[in-house]
């Protein structure tokens, strides 16, 4: 992190092994029901979990909490145009906020919906319109060790077969999701997004970008698509979200907030029915379920996330942590994403079938060894599908250091040299809801480990 230093400190502890060993039992082996006290890294996710700059808490000083005619959402909605060049802003609570206000107006019963894939929350708000969440990512998203520089990309052969299936006036609605969050935080070109406009054209259909990791994915745009060598952040950002008729946000992204979210876009009829939805669901659009000081720092916290040492600083930063990892023999997907390292929980653990749920293992193990939280993407999370054995080790922004990561690379190294003494794991308790089981289900050690 070399654009930036320390100015307000919190103290962590690595609680001792015993305590770590009696916490993992006392939360069910399930890593969500841990006190975050009981963390010493944590890695679970990267919303809203970032350090704030000294700017943006200044904002937050100069929040304007008025009901109606807030001064922050007249920085909220400059900032959205300046740097995503949007003129039309609905605020809401966060980015799920955000996709039942725009997702609510554009789907109907029957409906389907095509994403390069669909984010867990995404999914679920298609689907709660009685609308059906197709994915459409190119061949290979899945495969964890090549290096082609934009597995994010959506797949139009694969569009264009649902569309042959079901007929184009099923489809009203096309989403890119930039970064591809669902697949290892891969990067989406600006030339896969121009297809994308084209066929959400040939199809009649509205296309949105779902932009809450646009600047990391500029920074890759940037580095790997030639069109854009010499181009600056901002610049490529207001390229590829220019493509979209919406775009839907998380604060707790590139927003580099801790809460917040809204639907931008310069279509003033879907704006004016935005507007209308997001009062029953989220406050009056100058706050949408924010504070007044949440929305100004999202305001200034929107304009860092496109200052190119900060985009540069996330990235490399990222890069560096799976560089330590693969050097201490972890095996991870690569290339890494832009907001996560995943780690191959299948590789790492090649004795424990699916059905003991290798991942969740590896997350264990990783709180058990070193107080390190992870959270497992695989058989756990996704029951019935078949997707590999993942574990995101995802990276808030701004807030650990090299050291923080050069525990959890030789964490995870020694995970893996005693890895014959690692246990698979079982469910004792699952919701009704087996889709979001991982968040609350427990689980118990198939046999004692060590
Ligand atoms: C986080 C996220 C959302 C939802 O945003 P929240 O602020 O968590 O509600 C939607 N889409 C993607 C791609 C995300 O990563």
């Amino acid at each position: 992190m070399v654009a930036y230093k320390t100015k307000v400190a919190e103290r962590i502890h690595l609680p001792s092994r015993d305590r770590r060993e009696r916490a993992l039992a006392e939360a069910g082996y399930n890593v969500f029901n841990l006190d975050a006290e009981d963390v010493f890294v944590d890695l679970l996710t990267d919303s809203g979990t970032g350090a704030m700059s000294d700017a943006q808490w200044a904002a937050v000083m100069r929040g304007d909490e008025s009901y109606a005619g807030s001064r922050s959402f007249d920085e909220l909605e400059s900032a959205v145009r300046d740097v995503m060049g949007f003129s039309r802003v609905v605020p809401t609570h966060q980015g799920r906020g955000a996709e039942n206000v725009l997702y609510g107006t554009l789907l109907s019963e029957g409906d389907v919906a095509l994403n390069n894939t669909h984010f867990d929350t995404t999914r679920a708000h298609v689907a709660n319109q009685g609308a059906d969440p197709v994915d459409c990512p190119v061949e290979g998203a899945h495969d964890l060790a090549t290096d082609e520089p934009f597995k994010g990309n959506f797949s139009l052969e694969r569009a264009r077969s649902v569309v042959d299936e079901v007929g184009a006036e099923r489809v009203p609605l096309v989403i890119s999701t930039i970064t591809n969050n669902s697949t290892a935080g891969q990067p989406v070109s600006v030339e896969n997004t121009r297809r994308v406009r084209d066929f959400a054209d040939e199809i009649d259909a509205t296309f949105v970008i779902d932009a809450c990791r646009f600047a990391e994915n500029a920074g890759f745009v940037r580095r790997r698509e030639d069109e854009f060598t010499d181009a600056d952040i901002d610049e490529i950002a207001r390229e590829q979200l220019g493509y979209a008729d919406a775009i839907v946000m998380s604060g707790k992204k590139d927003g580099l907030a801790n809460a917040g979210g809204f639907v931008a876009t310069d279509d003033e009829a879907l704006f004016e029915r935005c507007k209308q939805r997001a009062i029953l669901y989220e406050g009056f659009p100058t706050y949408g379920g924010m504070s007044g000081r949440d929305v100004a720092a999202l305001a200034v916290g929107l304009r860092e996330a496109v200052e190119e040492a900060y985009v540069a600083d996330r990235i490399d930063g990222v890069r560096a942590f799976a560089d330590l990892l693969e050097d201490a023999g972890v095996p991870i997907y690569t290339p890494p994403g832009g907001h996560a390292v995943y780690l191959d929980a299948g590789a790492a653990l090649p004795h424990l079938d699916s059905d003991e749920f290798p991942g969740q293992a590896l997350v264990c193990e990783l709180y058990r060894e070193g107080g390190v939280r992870g959270v497992e993407l695989g058989s756990f999370a996704f029951p019935d599908t078949d997707r590999p054995e993942l574990v995101r080790l995802a990276v808030p922004r701004r807030t650990y250091h090299t050291e923080h990561f050069e525990h959890v690379a030789e964490t995870a190294a020694t995970v893996i040299e005693k890895r014959e003494s690692v246990a698979g794991l079982e469910i004792t308790s699952e919701p009704e809801n087996r889709e979001l089981r991982h968040f609350t289900a427990d689980l118990e050690p198939v046999s004692p480990s060590q």
